[in-house]
């Protein structure tokens, strides 16, 4: 807790996590967007980290829900129960002033929501901010500046391609192929070369651990022993997976995010373009850290490609610190 006085206050509110920053402390909380809720009274039982590891488990009076799905809300009350007690776990009681970023693309009615459930849950002002330019932010960008600057969020659900320049976004563009989308990919790989069924976790284990963006650039002693269900038998089996394999899962869901980047790139004005070229792009999100992700972007771009430092946390973030830029926003 951080005693009395207004907070400025930074969300992102993500499908997978949600991230609270707090200006003058940086992140202070990380945790899953989940809620376990007692079925029979609505209830809210546990709340994120507490409520993750209930899923799968629960008896069957208490449900574990996920209240946001593609960046945005899915289920109203449960996203504002979360919030408040995210809130109140951080800051305690006081009324903060709080911005949430919203993925870029997101309807007005879809924004309204997101305010009024932070009002809900606490907050003496809401503001929203698109996710892309926050992720800008908080990767150290000149978003403010005329020169152009090119950012790729790599998230859970989706990846968000956008073009910054004077303090807004000139182009972007949201595909519906990211971390998850690499998992499912994972999964069904397996499961039709080795006949073998994996969860997602495991499949997420293994994109992390030997997860690459080019088959040619995998490396071919990298390997990890995974345990699943032989289809065949029904019985537990253990193979050992390699980078190569991992890289073959996942090749065509990485050539639809370097194609949205090509095709973002050859939208924008010369201008643009050439600061890019000088500057090169950023990544953010989770999905930046896959294996060479960021060499096959370049090698396809011929564009430099930088990994921001702390990729999961911009978003939070550059939510939080754009606050500082309040009497600006007010104004909008
Ligand atoms: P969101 O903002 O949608 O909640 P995040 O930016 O937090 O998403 O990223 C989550 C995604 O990043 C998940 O799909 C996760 O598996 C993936 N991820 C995290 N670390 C790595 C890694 N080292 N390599 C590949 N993917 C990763
Ligand atoms: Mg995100």
């Amino acid at each position: 807790m951080f005693g009395i006085g207004t907070r400025n206050i930074g969300i992102d509110l993500g499908t997978a996590n949600t991230l609270v920053y707090v200006d003058g402390k940086g992140i202070v909380l990380n945790e899953p967007s989940v809620v376990a809720k007692n079925t029979s009274t609505g209830e809210v039982v546990a709340v994120g980290e507490e409520a993750r590891e209930m899923i799968g488990r629960t008896p069957g009076s208490i449900v574990a829900i996920r209240p946001m799905k593609d960046g945005v809300i899915a289920d109203y009350d449960t996203t504002a129960a979360m919030m408040k007690y995210f809130l109140e776990k951080t800051i305690g009681n006081t009324k903060p002033l709080v911005m949430v970023c919203v993925p870029s693309g997101v309807t007005e009615v879809e924004k309204r929501a997101v305010v009024e459930a932070t009002q809900q849950a606490g907050a003496k002002e809401a503001y929203v901010i698109e996710e892309p330019f926050a992720a800008a932010i908080g990767a150290g960008l000149p978003v403010m500046d005329p020169t152009g600057s090119m950012v790729v969020d790599i998230g859970g659900g989706t990846t968000d391609v956008a073009t910054i320049a004077l303090g807004g976004i000139v182009s972007s563009r949201s595909i519906r192929v990211a971390g998850d989308k690499f998992d499912e990919s994972i999964i069904s790989y397996i499961r039709q070369q080795y006949s073998l069924l994996v969860g997602e976790r495991t499949a997420e284990q293994i994109k992390m651990e030997i997860g690459s963006a080019s088959v040619q650039k995998a490396d071919e002693g990298k390997s990890i022993s995974i345990r699943g269900r032989d289809l065949m038998t029904g019985l537990p089996k253990t193979i050992e997976l390699t980078s190569v394999d991992a890289a073959r899962a996942i090749q065509e869901d990485v050539n639809e995010i370097v194609t949205a980047v090509k095709e973002t790139l050859e939208e924008t004005s010369p201008e643009i373009a050439a600061d890019i070229i000088d500057h090169g792009i950023v990544l953010t999100g989770g999905g930046a850290l896959l294996g060479n992700l960021a060499e096959v972007i370049s090698d396809e771009t011929s564009v430099p490609v930088f990994i921001a430092q702390d990729a999961l946390e911009c978003v939070a973030i550059g939510t939080g610190e754009s606050l500082k830029n309040i009497d600006v926003i007010r104004r909008h």
